[in-house]
Parts: C-alpha cells; sequence; structure tokens
C-alpha cells in the first residue's frame, strides 16, 4: 500500500507563500509587503528586517539550517551561495540571524558569470537583489533544508547580468501600454496587467548506469555517435502509452517535491519518442512560471538520481529520434481576471480583443528574428526546421474563424451575420467568436488557441525568460504606438477599425494556417519576405538589429550595451559548447572507438588466417574485413579533419561572431563527418565489443 498524499495539503507546504506571511507578518508589516508585491512601491528597510526575521523562523521550524539567494545569470542555469543562519556572538555563544539586509542584497563575485564585456574586471561585483514577487521556498535535498530567494542579479552600475531582470522590466513595460488601451475602451477597474505563461517541459529518462558509460551524454547532454536501433518510434506505442512503474515512481516523487515547493505540476505522460516525457504546469504569472520552469529543471535531475535513472534535457539527445522541446503558451489578463486574449461574447469586447491580436500579429512580424534568437541554443539548431519541430521561419496560426474575420475586415464586405454596409468593429455586430481550441496546427511555431498563445520552437533545456520578455517588450511597443494614435483620435471607433484594417493588412504575411513542416512554406515564406535563420548562430544579431536596440531602449527593458553583451554571451556559450562537444567526440573516437575496431579487426584477420590455413572459404570474413577497413579509414581521416578544424578555431584572430560562424561551417560540419563512419562501423563490429551502450540499450532498457 502506498501512503496517502492530500494534495492540496501538500501544495505550498514549503512556500512563504500569502498564507504564511498572513501568520506570520504583523498586519503593518503585511500590508506593506503585499503593496510592494502587488503595485511594486518601494520596501522599507524596516519591513523588510521584519519579514526577514520571520521568514526565517518559518523556515527554521521546518528544517532550514541555510537560506540561498537564488539567480539565473547568463548560463541559462540558476545560481546560489548558501550562507547559514548561524552567527558567533562575543561571549562565543551561537545564534542564528538573518538580516533584512541579507534578504534584500547579496554580494556576489560576478566574475564567475559570463558578463559579455559588461563587467569591466576591475569591478568584478556582482549584486543579488530580493524579488518579492517570486516567493521564496525550501528546498528539501541531501544538503538539508535550504531557504531559497528568488533574485535578480544585476552588476555595480545596475545593468541586467541575469534573466529575471528583463523579465521584470518588460512586465512593467507591457503593463504600462496594455493599460492605456484598456482606459481607452471605458475599463477604469483594472488596476495592473498580468502576463501569464504555462510551460510544457519534455524530457528524457535513461538508465544512470547506461549513461555514466556514455562520455557523450556526460560531457555534452547528448549522444555524438550512435547508429539507428531496429525500433525506434515508428510504432507510435510510446505517446501516451502506460507509464512503466520505475518511471511512475519517480514521477509520484518528483510530483510532491514539486507541489510542496508550490509548483503546480498537472499533466505528465509519455511523449512521442521512447523514453521521452513530458510535463505542464498550471500557467502562472511569465515571472513565477519562468522560477517554477527553473525548479522543474533542477528537480527533474535531482529526483531522476534518486530512481538509477538520468534526466536528459538536451533538445536532441539522440540522432534519428525525436528531440524535446518546450511550449511556452502565453495570455495577458487583467488583475481583475480578464483573459484579453479571449474572443468574448459582445462585439465592444470582440474589437478590444481583435485590437490586442493585430497588436501581436505585428510584434511578431516586425521582430521576427528577434523571436526566433529567443528559442535558440546549440541543441535546437537539431530540430527547428528538421520536420520534427517548427521551422525556423516565425510564423502565425490564427486559424480559420479568425483569419477569415480579418478578411472580412479587410475586404470590407457585408456577411450573413451583418445586416448591409461595411463591416465596422464595435459598431456593427460581429459574428460571437467560438473558442477554437480543437483546431490545432501542431506544425506552426506561434499558434493562437483559443484564449492564448502557443510558442512552440522554445529549447527543451533553455530558460523561458527570453521568450517570455521579447515576447512582452515588441508587443508593449505595438500597444503603446497604438495607444498614442488612439488617444488622438476623434472618433475612437472608427480610428479602432481603421488600425486594425491598416495593421493587418501590412502584417498579415506573418499569418500560415497550412503545414510548417512542408518545403512548400520555406519557399512562400521567402516570397513573402519572412526571415529563415536555420541556426543559433544566423539569429544572434537580431539582438542588435537597430529596430531591436530602439524598441528595448524605449521600454528600458535592455539598453544598447546590456543587448550587445548579450550577443556576445550567446556567440561564445554557442562557440564553448561546439567546441566541447568536438573535443569530446575526439577523445571517444580516438580513446574508445579505434581501439575496439582495430581489436575486433584483429580477431578477423587471425580468423581469416586460421579459415585460410584450413583451406576453407573465408569471403564473408574477408568482406567484413574490407568493410571495416573502409570504414575505419575514413572514420581516421575524419577525426584529423575534425582535430585540424578545432586548432583553425583556436587561431582564429577575429571577433567572436565569426568564430562562431567558423564553428558552425567548419567544427560542427567536421563533426557530422566524423558520425557517419562511426555509426557504419558499430553496425560490423561485435556488440560485445562496442565500448558504450547503444542507442537500442539507452532508449528501451528501463
Ligand atoms: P497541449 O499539450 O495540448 O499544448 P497542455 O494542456 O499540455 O496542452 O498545456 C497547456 C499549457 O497552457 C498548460 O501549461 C496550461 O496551464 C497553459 N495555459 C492554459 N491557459 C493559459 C493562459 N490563459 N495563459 C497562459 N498559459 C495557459
Ligand atoms: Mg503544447
Amino acid at each position: 500500500m502506498q501512503e496517502k498524499i492530500s494534495i492540496v495539503e501538500l501544495y505550498g507546504t514549503n512556500v512563504f507563500n500569502d498564507t504564511q506571511m498572513r501568520e506570520h507578518l504583523p498586519k503593518k508589516i503585511y500590508k506593506e509587503l503585499q503593496q510592494t508585491i502587488k503595485e511594486g512601491t518601494e520596501l522599507n528597510a524596516s519591513v523588510a528586517e521584519v519579514v526577514a526575521n520571520a521568514m526565517k523562523d518559518w523556515a527554521m521550524e521546518r528544517g532550514a539550517t541555510h537560506f540561498t539567494h537564488w539567480f539565473q545569470p547568463m548560463t541559462g542555469i540558476t545560481a546560489e551561495k548558501h550562507d547559514s543562519f548561524l552567527t558567533i556572538e562575543d561571549n562565543g555563544r551561537a545564534i542564528t540571524e538573518f538580516s533584512g539586509k541579507e534578504l534584500i542584497k547579496g554580494e556576489s563575485d560576478a566574475s564567475s558569470f559570463p558578463s559579455g564585456g559588461l563587467r569591466a574586471t576591475f569591478e568584478a561585483r556582482g549584486y543579488t537583489a530580493w524579488d518579492c514577487t517570486s516567493p521564496a521556498f525550501l528546498r528539501e535535498d541531501s544538503a538539508g533544508v535550504t531557504l531559497c530567494i528568488p533574485t535578480a542579479f544585476c552588476s555595480y552600475t545596475g545593468e541586467a547580468l541575469d534573466k529575471k531582470t528583463p523579465l521584470l522590466r518588460s512586465v512593467e513595460a507591457i503593463n504600462k501600454q496594455a493599460l492605456r488601451i484598456l482606459r481607452l475602451f471605458g475599463n477604469t477597474t483594472s488596476k495592473k496587467i498580468n502576463i501569464y505563461a504555462g510551460a510544457e517541459q519534455e524530457y528524457f529518462l535513461i538508465d544512470k548506469d547506461l549513461y555514466k558509460q556514455r562520455k557523450d551524454l556526460i560531457f555534452t547532454g547528448r549522444t555524438l555517435f550512435g547508429a539507428a536501433p531496429p525500433k525506434g518510434q515508428e510504432l507510435d506505442d510510446h505517446y501516451f502509452g502506460s507509464i512503466k512503474e520505475r518511471i511512475a515512481k519517480f514521477m509520484h516523487e518528483l510530483n510532491i517535491e514539486l507541489w510542496k515547493m508550490g509548483v503546480s505540476a498537472k499533466t505528465q505522460h509519455n511523449e512521442v519518442a521512447p523514453a521521452q516525457h513530458e510535463l505542464a504546469l498550471i500557467y502562472d504569472t511569465c515571472n513565477i512560471a519562468t522560477d517554477h520552469n527553473q525548479i522543474v529543471m533542477e528537480a527533474l535531475k535531482r529526483i531522476a538520481s534518486h530512481h538509477g535513472l538520468a534526466c536528459l534535457l538536451h533538445e536532441k539527445p539522440f540522432a534519428g529520434v525525436n528531440g524535446s522541446g518546450k511550449h511556452n503558451n502565453w495570455s495577458i489578463g487583467t488583475d481583475d481576471g480578464q483573459n484579453l486574449l479571449d474572443p468574448g461574447k459582445t462585439p465592444h469586447e470582440n474589437a478590444q480583443f481583435l485590437l490586442f491580436l493585430v497588436a501581436i500579429i505585428k510584434a511578431v512580424d516586425s521582430h521576427a528574428g528577434l523571436l526566433r534568437h529567443s528559442a535558440s541554443n546549440p541543441g535546437n539548431d537539431h530540430r527547428l526546421g528538421a520536420g520534427e519541430a517548427p521551422p525556423a521561419i516565425v510564423s502565425i496560426f490564427l486559424g480559420d474563424q479568425l483569419t477569415d474575420i480579418f478578411e472580412q475586415i479587410e475586404h470590407g464586405e457585408a456577411t450573413s451575420s451583418i445586416q448591409g454596409g461595411r463591416m465596422k468593429v464595435g459598431v456593427n455586430t460581429l459574428p460571437v467568436l467560438k473558442k477554437d481550441a480543437t483546431d490545432r496546427n501542431r506544425t506552426s511555431p506561434f499558434a493562437f488557441t483559443g484564449n492564448k498563445f502557443e510558442f512552440r520552437m522554445v529549447p527543451s533545456s533553455g530558460s523561458i525568460s527570453g521568450p517570455n520578455f521579447i515576447l512582452n517588450t515588441i508587443v508593449a511597443d505595438v500597444l503603446q504606438e497604438f495607444a498614442d494614435v488612439l488617444e488622438k483620435a476623434e472618433d475612437f471607433t472608427t480610428a479602432v477599425h481603421d488600425l486594425i484594417h491598416k495593421t493587418y493588412v501590412e502584417h498579415k504575411r506573418v499569418i500560415f494556417n497550412g503545414n510548417g513542416y512542408s518545403q512548400e512554406w520555406v519557399k512562400e515564406a521567402e516570397k513573402r519576405g519572412l526571415p529563415n535563420l536555420p541556426t543559433m548562430v544566423d539569429a544572434i544579431p537580431a539582438l542588435v538589429y537597430d529596430s531591436t536596440i530602439k524598441t528595448f531602449e524605449r521600454h528600458k527593458v535592455l539598453n544598447r550595451l546590456e543587448l550587445a553583451s548579450r550577443a556576445e554571451i550567446h556567440y561564445e556559450a554557442y562557440i564553448k559548447q561546439i567546441n566541447i562537444e568536438a573535443k569530446t567526440m575526439i577523445d571517444i573516437a580516438s580513446k574508445q572507438i579505434l581501439p575496439a575496431v582495430i581489436k575486433y579487426k584483429n580477431i578477423l584477420v587471425d580468423t581469416i588466417c586460421n579459415i585460410k590455413k584450413l583451406e576453407q572459404d573465408s569471403s564473408v570474413e574477408e568482406s567484413i574485413l574490407s568493410d571495416i577497413t573502409k570504414n575505419v579509414k575514413l572514420f581516421y581521416e575524419n577525426l584529423q579533419l575534425l582535430e585540424k578544424e578545432i586548432q583553425a578555431a583556436h587561431c582564429l584572430e577575429c571577433s567572436t561572431q565569426e568564430q562562431a560562424v567558423f564553428y558552425r561551417d567548419h567544427v560542427a560540419k567536421a563533426m557530422e563527418k566524423l558520425r557517419k563512419p562511426a555509426d557504419a562501423l558499430e553496425m560490423l563490429v561485435d556488440e560485445g565489443s562496442w565500448p558504450f551502450p547503444t542507442y537500442g540499450e539507452l532508449l528501451f532498457n528501463i
């Protein structure tokens, strides 16, 4: 019998949430803190002092010994520095302490984190600052119980060095502009705009002992060699299949851990590929959703190890098998519960909805390259455009119903639902819009799914901060432009109609409801002038396009320097990743594959000699030997080529951008070349002599 658990009782027990604050804080302090959380007012030091003390007591009651500022530097993973609550008094007595200052601000040596040249070496200090809009939580692991305080991370001079700062800034930007629009539509009650995000996370689970035998998985998170197994995903027997006992146990523990930390694990199922699974959370404000997705990724890895499993978050751990992505569901709502992407029932609501919709269409079309960048990392280069994930071209799926409405608006023709005259949004009755959630186009990178957009290009191992802060900022920019026009309009209704009409006509090229995986779409998109940026390196320049800098500076989300530094960081990340992969390949090729093949060849040679001595037929053995020799020769040549390319890359004297291009066009290409004969050799050599577990074992051995 399993122990009985109550989700409701368990949920949020490790979070310093509203209930805990109410319980542990004096009323006045609670109110002031709530004001800071909800309205962004500054937190005064005396309030912080009381909050810190209450937080410490609450955490220590639950066994916490340490606290950490938990932050998200540009490495994409979270960072933490643990301090214990311990203080020794003058008389040598041990007491516990956690001050308001320690809660609000931390100092950290920033020189070990990527800064893209932002932080001069003489000023290596970085600061972490408490983000009270994301609740503090307790994490239980082998180190004990730790109080984790979500923080932003910036340089001495205030430049963002992390993924949280721009996200918080972007939320402010879109809040300001969307409220202007709402006021024009007569909304006087909403005080704040919330941006919601819900992430669906894909991952692989494989046996930990097998994982440990593969240097490529250990060093790079993906397999660099491996012939296709006899069975892949062709039977479609894994997707939504029943979950195996060992995996089910893992998911059970994972859910409990997450629920305790207030992370709303909701849906879990097997995915398309063997050994692949998915976990979706219930959506939350994009800041909390981003933090929670980081917690999920960390928990997946940690808890997998309790079950003798290794969790792979890489976008393409296995060639020829579906990779992993992340869907970022995104919507705009008000603090009083209205979803602005919900079509609504009345023409008035329709007009507001359609205006927000065209704003998003315009934003996505105008900054398609930047959005493409937000979904790029070295791993996703193996997926986007490879027929299993959306193409590298950003387009929007609207569905037939909405597209039809826009077409009607464009052509200004009467329809059966309108009695004569020109169709005007908000004046004549628009057809009631039905939620169109069933009409899903799985091949679209950015799909409207009823009352939200689903951005499907996002890489499985990446933070969802980038996609969200970029979306928030580019949409804020269009809303600002709209508000500027509409606030001056004499006839608001006509102005809204004209704006929707004009924007749709100008940006409809980005709407595509067809099959995004097809080659025809690539051609069609080119005709429409949509950017096609196949690789990460192609997409990074979007960060420093003039249009990006202007937009991001206008809304104070990132300045020119911060954007340029991020471009540097991304080039460097790409270079480092490919360099590690290439070196790992060389290591495996020289120290594992070559010796194994040579040994096996030797056995074959001996066998052939023996057969010949007996004057028997050795043609089969000779044919295998000749195949092996052919491939091993090619393998060795390609190994030398890869070594040469890495050498050349190291000797380059050029910009990081040019170096990244070289890695993509030379080093990564040489890696592909080296893999081919290796995978052929795997099929020629005795299974027992192959030096590491095969795809078949990795994918089906649970
Ligand atoms: P599917 O796999 O069909 O895309 P799921 O139900 O697995 O759908 O995931 C949908 C995700 O969208 C969930 O994380 C859910 O919480 C989130 N979501 C639902 N409504 C909204 C919304 N209004 N804004 C943002 N995210 C949302
Ligand atoms: Mg989805």
